[in-house]
């Protein structure tokens, strides 16, 4: 690595300690720009490149791609997608139905379409989401759920503490990482959240992405990877503290983190435990993160063989979910169409466009079928179970699936 201009320049957007750089997944465009044909100018790219800061030690991207450029209007996630991810959501719901405020107001930021907020909706219970994706944020506005189309921050949070009183809930589901500025989203909550509420946000797990060589977890909007140490430093560091913690199997392997103001709520043994559980692991020490690059590495070696391989002997592979994640797949190993002709994916706004970077078209499912290829390789296995049951005719058609978590292989 000789072109190190970010690694010196990178301070720590937590604390502003020394951010040392340990992988670099090279130049990437941004993970949700799917692009229509004959529209390939000028696409934006930036050094993904991943590092941890020296004094708190959050594990950070190097470079910071502006927020405007990643969650504009046609942002086209949305999370009711799955059917898995519904359950989940209603489920959280459904605990901080059970609070024990007299009338309840319940806040959440970057509520996308509205899956979360919908039963609290539904229960007659006061909220807001906060959705600066206008795209997303009209569904959720359909299902009468009430939007600000704006981002959460201190300005924002006190108007509306202003007009609404305290929030009893705060919460953010795969949002906080998205952030650098995390200062103002902690100077946001201070300014709305009540003496005794809490402030619950679940976000990609640094654990199982090191324990998986989860590498894809990794891109322009996962801005942060949080551990249960580092997330504990920064509630401290902005007046809060980290009262309870849980582990998520959702997207690949999530925490999900309950922060309170200092003082106000005894932490949970959970907290010790998954704390005494990083220790012994070694999770961020610089040993274990150079290993998982190294396993990075070995990933796209193998993933890149198998698949000139197939190529070779003229088999068809079609790749299985145009995620986010796929976009830092496909760009750091060099896999274009040559390799995989075609993507199929269920997000209409995906389709018929060209994945980001590698411009890899991107149909809908029923293009799957017709006929079925002899391999697809599965980028959103962290929906493998699901995708799996839904596509029994593939695997008794004779279709393998190929995997590359936690390494490359198929089944
Ligand atoms: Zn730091």
């Amino acid at each position: 690595m000789t072109d190190l201009a970010g690694e010196t320049a990178s301070a720590c957007r937590v604390c502003g300690g020394e951010v040392a750089e340990f992988l670099d997944l090279g130049r990437q465009p941004l993970s949700d720009r799917f692009v229509e044909p004959g529209e390939l100018a000028d696409e934006f790219s930036y050094r993904l490149a991943v590092g941890q800061c020296a004094s708190c030690t959050m594990v950070q991207l190097v470079e910071e791609v502006p927020r405007q450029l990643m969650f504009h209007e046609d942002y086209p996630y949305h999370s009711s997608g799955s059917s898995v991810m519904r359950e989940h959501f209603t489920e959280i719901a459904r605990d901080f139905l059970r609070t024990e405020a007299a009338d309840p107001f319940i806040v959440e930021i970057g509520c996308n379409d509205g899956i979360m907020l919908k039963t609290v909706k539904d229960a007659g219970v006061r909220h807001l989401g906060f959705e600066p994706s206008a795209g997303v944020a009209e569904v959720a506005r359909a299902e009468g759920v009430n939007v600000r189309t704006d981002f959460f921050e201190e300005a924002t949070a006190a108007a509306v503490r202003a007009a609404e009183g305290p929030a009893d809930v705060i919460y953010a589901a795969n949002t906080l990482c998205h952030i650098p500025y995390l200062d103002s989203i902690f100077r946001g909550v201070d300014a709305l959240l009540a003496p005794h509420g809490v402030f619950v946000f679940e976000d990609p797990y640094l654990g199982d992405v090191v324990t998986k060589t989860a590498f894809d977890q990794i891109y322009d909007e996962h801005f942060f990877l949080f551990s249960v140490g580092s997330v504990q430093a920064m509630a401290l560091r902005f007046g809060f503290e980290l009262v309870d913690v849980r582990r998520l199997p959702v997207h690949g392997g999530e925490v999900r983190y309950t922060l309170a103001r200092a003082g106000a709520r005894e932490p949970s043994a959970a907290v010790a435990r998954l704390l005494a559980d990083e220790r012994e692991q070694r999770l961020t020490d610089r040993a274990t993160l150079r290993a998982f690059a190294s396993n990075v590495t070995t990933i796209k070696d193998e993933l890149v063989t198998l698949l000139s391989g197939l190529r070779a002997e003229g088999r068809r592979v079609v790749g299985y979910g145009a995620t986010a994640k796929s976009a830092t797949v496909t760009n750091f190993c060099g896999i274009g169409p040559a390799l995989v002709p075609f993507m199929c994916d269920t997000t209409p706004a995906k389709q018929n466009r060209l994945t980001p970077g590698r411009h890899i078209p991107v149909r809908p499912p029923a293009a799957f079928a017709d006929p079925y290829p002899d391999y697809a390789l599965l980028f959103a296995w962290n929906h493998a179970e699901e995708i799996m049951a839904k596509e029994q005719a593939f695997r008794q058609a004779g279709g393998r699936w190929i995997l590359y978590v936690p390494d490359v292989h198929v089944v």
